[in-house]
């Protein structure tokens, strides 16, 4: 198992949502590998305006959680990624990463001048057991789910008979919080299908609502299977994700809706 200390800054150009997802350049995917388990850190406070935000001015250590998933970062320019977190656990008081009896970290010799600068640190499991053992640990936080995120309970888990075989579909994946997140992430919150995007059509009101559909269907896993939200998850506006499932024996791919709306334009004009 791998053992990380992440640092989060008061005022970051990476956009990180600490328990949720945290953002890295390459440099540093060997370090938060999935499964990861890694310890929040932040430096001295700087900027007096973040101190509401901190459990301490001082370089502390300040939440745990473990890696889930890690993906590359489609806006990136240098190939960073993103990390999505689970089981993030703040503590309840801060823990300094020095007492009397020095650092927590291991400092190597050849990084006395410059070690804290980086944002990955890998630890030892010792020292992660340490950290662990004197830190004040609160419960632990499930990201707040969006608030769109039962977009599509409409369409609920069916099962269906062919062939003699009862199969499955369900949209789970589609519902996961995570995942969607992931999604939404990856692939922006205009429908993939017909361009349409609810914030522009209908105003700030509707920003960020989308679906998520799943483009293959459960019932073509033999079992579980790891769900990539590159590849497998694409946003649908509600309209399409409709359309895409309305036979339940059969899930439209995204390319034939594509088709369809376009030569049904064609027939129009
Ligand atoms: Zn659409
Ligand atoms: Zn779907």
């Amino acid at each position: 198992m791998l053992f990380s200390v992440i640092a989060e800054m008061d005022e970051s150009k990476w956009d990180d949502k600490p328990g949720e997802e945290y953002h890295f350049p390459k440099r540093y995917a060997k370090m938060l590998m999935p499964g990861t388990r890694v310890v929040y850190y932040k430096g001295r406070l700087r900027d007096r305006q973040f101190r509401g935000q901190r459990l301490s001015d001082e370089p502390h250590y300040f939440a745990i959680a473990t890696i889930a998933n890690v993906y590359p970062d489609p806006n990136a320019k240098r190939g960073e990624l993103y990390a999505i977190v689970k089981d993030f656990q703040p503590f309840t008081q801060p823990l300094l990463a020095k007492n009397h009896q020095g650092y927590f970290e291991e400092i190597p010799a050849n990084r006395q001048s410059n070690y804290w600068r980086d944002g990955v640190r890998p630890i030892d499991q010792g020292i992660f057991q340490k950290i662990l053992e004197q830190a004040h640990l609160g419960s632990v936080v499930q990201p707040e789910t969006d608030v769109d995120t039962d977009d599509n309970t409409h369409l609920e888990s069916a099962s269906y008979r062919e062939g003699g075989k009862i199969r499955y579909f369900n949209t789970k994946y589609e519902r996961d919080p995570q995942l969607r997140r992931a999604a939404v992430k990856l692939h922006g919150v205009t429908c993939s299908a017909c361009g349409f995007n609810f914030k522009d059509f209908y105003g700030d009101y509707a920003e960020g609502f989308i679906h998520i559909h799943h483009i293959q269907p459960v019932s073509e896993f033999g079992g579980e299977k790891e769900v990539n939200p590159v590849t497998d998850l694409v946003p649908l506006c509600a309209n399409c994700h409709s359309i895409i499932h309305r036979r339940k024996d059969r899930t439209l791919s995204v390319d034939e809706l594509k088709v369809m709306i376009a030569s049904n334009k064609d027939v129009k004009t």
